[in-house]
């Protein structure tokens, strides 16, 4: 009981999504012995759902995945594990006995009836009924943290993460790029570096904004400007990856994170959401257009020299007919933009 206590007591001082499923490995291994928990985190996804295994602990030991960034080698679509697959269904607690005497079980955590985590015990036969009660009652207060988090973190209006949440993921993500170029430097892929950097995959940070937008309030009102922008937020959500992160930034203006890929390949999936939003029918007035900008993140970017180069990138398009994607490197290797000297960090003089 004390036991218990102390992990609740652990588990409620974090914030950090990473440490929290951390902690939650920890308490449910200390305090259940599982043979092995696995912490799913659940993406909808356009066509098939996908989980993300980011915390557990096995055979090998504990594992601990940064919970901002799905890693793709740890992803898999959720029809490839038939129990999983079977708790999102159901949206309760799903049981498999296996053939050594002990079971597998998937408890949910929902939100709307869908499972927006899944945890996932290996458990010995005799497991009692009080200790299921304790399991079932922790990832109860699992969930209510999770949707505290949640509910603090996301835009009231569109559901989209909000503008305060958006420099902790740049920084995860610059941590990851970081991270990725000290292993590229180090492997074999160095030599192919130093001939085309540009080839290169890395993140990239777009802004965009509705067109003329204004007008949309002037002539049909604030609520039906609010609708759009709701509807606008679900077109995003359909238009990127799951892998993508989406962020309501201000009024009408919103910025997407986009998984490390090539400058043409970003620029194909901007484009593809640009068209979706083009060609989609908001109710009571029609269409709406956006403008996109968009540059490649850097290492050493503070979130304000990323944004600021978008944002260039941006009001080009904007100034060039709006409803277009402009890149930054692209209008500076045009010679249509003069290159930013970055803010801060350090400036490489050769
Ligand atoms: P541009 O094509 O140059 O972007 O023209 P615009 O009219 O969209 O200009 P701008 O982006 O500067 O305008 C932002 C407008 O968005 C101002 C305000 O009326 C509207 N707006 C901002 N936040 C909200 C909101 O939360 N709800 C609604 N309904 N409107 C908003
Ligand atoms: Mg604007
Ligand atoms: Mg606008």
């Amino acid at each position: 009981m004390l036991n218990l206590i102390a992990h609740i007591v652990k588990l409620s001082s974090c914030r950090d999504r990473t440490e929290i499923n951390a902690a939650m490995v920890d308490a449910l291994t200390e305090l259940f012995h599982p043979q092995s928990v696995t912490i799913y985190r659940c993406y909808p996804g356009k066509k098939k759902a996908t989980v993300f295994a980011c915390a557990g602990y096995g055979p090998d030991g504990r594992f601990v995945h940064n919970a901002y960034l799905p890693d793709h080698r740890f992803c898999q679509p959720i029809d490839r594990d038939p129990l999983l697959n079977r708790c999102r269904k159901e949206a309760s607690a799903v049981l498999d006995m296996l053939e050594d005497g002990s079971h597998r079980i998937v408890f949910p955590v929902n939100r709307l009836d869908q499972p927006i985590y899944m945890i996932d015990l290996a458990l010995s036969e005799e497991f009692s009924a009080d200790q299921r009660v304790s399991l079932m009652g922790l990832i109860e207060y699992f969930g209510n943290h999770i949707a505290l988090l949640d509910y603090g973190e996301a835009d009231t209006l569109t559901g989209l993460a909000s503008r305060k949440t958006f420099d902790k993921h740049l920084f995860e993500l610059l941590g990851k790029s970081a991270a990725d170029e000290h292993l590229r430097t180090n492997t074999l892929q160095a030599p192919l570096r130093r001939r085309g950097e540009s080839t290169l995959s890395s993140h990239w940070l777009a802004v965009c904004d509705i067109d003329h937008f204004k007008q949309v309030n002037d002539n049909f009102g604030h609520l039906i400007g609010d609708e759009v922008l709701i509807m606008l937020a679900q077109v995003m959500q359909n238009s990127f990856r799951f892998d993508d992160q989406l962020f309501r930034f201000g009024g009408e203006e919103f910025i997407a994170l986009l998984q490390p890929t090539d400058q043409a390949s970003a620029m194909a999936t901007l484009e593809r959401f640009r068209k979706d939003v083009e060609k989609q029918v908001f109710s009571r007035i029609g269409h709406v257009t956006v403008s996109i900008g968009f540059s490649r993140l850097l290492p050493n970017d503070t979130p304000t020299d990323a944004i600021d180069r978008a944002d260039e990138a941006l009001y080009y398009a904007k100034e060039h007919g709006r409803n277009r994607v402009d890149c930054y490197e692209m209008l500076v290797a045009q010679g249509e933009l003069k290159l930013r000297a970055p803010a801060s960090g350090e400036v490489e003089l050769f």
